[in-house]
C-alpha cells in the first residue's frame, strides 16, 4: 500500500503548495509512489487517514491549535513547509505591533468578530519532525525531502551559513557595499539566490543550528554597524523568536 500524504495550510499565501504543484511532470512521478488524500490547492477530496502531513503557514489564532493537534494526532510524520510554518515568517511582522490595532486595520469595526494572537511557527504548538525552509520553499528541496521520507532516510537540509554558498558564487559581500545581511547566521541551501540578484539575505531559511554570533559581531565591528541595524533585518522573518518583538497581547 502506498504511503498516504496530505497537505494543509494555515496563515499563508499558499506559495509553498504552489511550488509543489509547479513540479509538474515530476509531481506525477511522485504520485506513482504516494497516495495524496488531501491537497486543497489541487483537489477537492479529503481524508483524515494519512501518514505524512505537510503543513504550510503560521498559527495565528488560538482556534488554529485544535486543528493542528488533530493533524498531529493523525499523522506519523509532520513536515513544516516554508518560513511561515518553520520560523513564523512574515506573518510575525504583526508581532511587533499592538494586536488590537492590527485587527482594526484589517477588519474595521467588525474586528472583535475575528480572533487573532501572536503569529508563530507550528512547532510552537505541535511537534514537528522535519522542516523544509525558505520563502517560498525550493521545489527541488521539497522533492529531496519527500524522497528521503519515502525511502526511510533522514532528509538532508544544510547546516552551514548562506555565506558559504555566496562566496562560492563569487559575489562581492554586501557589507563591502555598505549594506547589512544576515547570511552569516542563516541556513544555506538556496544558493544565496537573493545576493546573486543584487539584494541581501533576509534570513528566510532560518538560523543555522549553532550560529557563530561572535563571528557575526566581528563583521559588524569591522563595518562599524550596530547590532540593532542587523536586528532590523531580522524583523522580516523572525518576529516570533526575536525577544525584542513587542508582545503587548498574547
Ligand atoms: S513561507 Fe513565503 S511562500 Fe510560504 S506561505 Fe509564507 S509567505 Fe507564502
Ligand atoms: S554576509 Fe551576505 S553578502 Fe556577505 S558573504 Fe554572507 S551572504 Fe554573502
Ligand atoms: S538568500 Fe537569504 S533571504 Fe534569500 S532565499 Fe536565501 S536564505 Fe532566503
Amino acid at each position: 500500500m502506498k504511503p498516504r500524504i496530505a497537505f494543509f495550510d494555515f496563515a499563508s499565501c499558499e506559495g509553498d503548495q504552489l511550488q509543489i504543484v509547479n513540479l509538474e511532470e515530476r509531481l506525477l512521478e511522485l504520485l506513482q509512489h504516494v497516495e495524496v488524500v488531501s491537497f486543497r490547492e489541487a483537489m477537492k477530496e479529503h481524508s483524515d487517514n494519512y501518514d505524512i502531513a505537510f503543513i504550510e503557514g503560521s498559527c495565528t489564532r488560538a482556534s488554529d491549535e485544535e486543528r493542528l493537534k488533530k493533524i498531529r494526532a493523525n499523522a506519523k510524520i509532520v513536515v513544516a513547509l516554508g518560513s511561515c510554518a518553520t520560523i513564523g515568517g512574515i506573518n510575525c511582522i504583526k508581532n511587533y505591533r499592538n494586536q488590537t490595532e492590527v485587527r482594526k486595520e484589517v477588519y474595521g469595526d467588525k474586528y472583535e468578530l475575528f480572533d487573532t494572537y501572536l503569529a508563530r511557527p507550528i512547532e510552537a504548538v505541535i511537534k514537528v519532525d522535519y522542516k523544509v525552509p525558505q520563502c517560498p520553499i525550493n521545489k527541488e528541496e521539497f522533492l529531496s525531502v519527500a524522497k528521503a521520507l519515502l525511502t526511510g532516510q533522514k532528509p538532508f537540509i544544510p547546516d552551514y551559513p548562506v555565506c558559504v554558498e555566496c562566496k562560492m558564487n563569487g559575489n562581492v559581500c554586501v557589507f563591502e557595499k555598505g549594506m547589512t545581511c544576515v547570511g552569516p547566521v542563516t541556513r544555506a541551501g538556496c544558493g544565496s539566490c537573493c545576493v546573486n540578484e543584487g539584494a541581501i539575505c533576509w534570513g528566510c531559511r532560518g538560523l543555522i543550528d549553532n550560529p557563530n554570533t561572535d563571528a557575526h559581531k566581528e563583521v559588524l565591528e569591522k563595518y562599524n554597524l550596530t547590532p540593532q541595524e542587523v536586528m532590523n533585518k531580522f524583523k522580516l522573518y523572525f518576529g516570533w523568536s526575536d525577544t525584542n518583538a513587542q508582545k503587548p497581547q498574547s
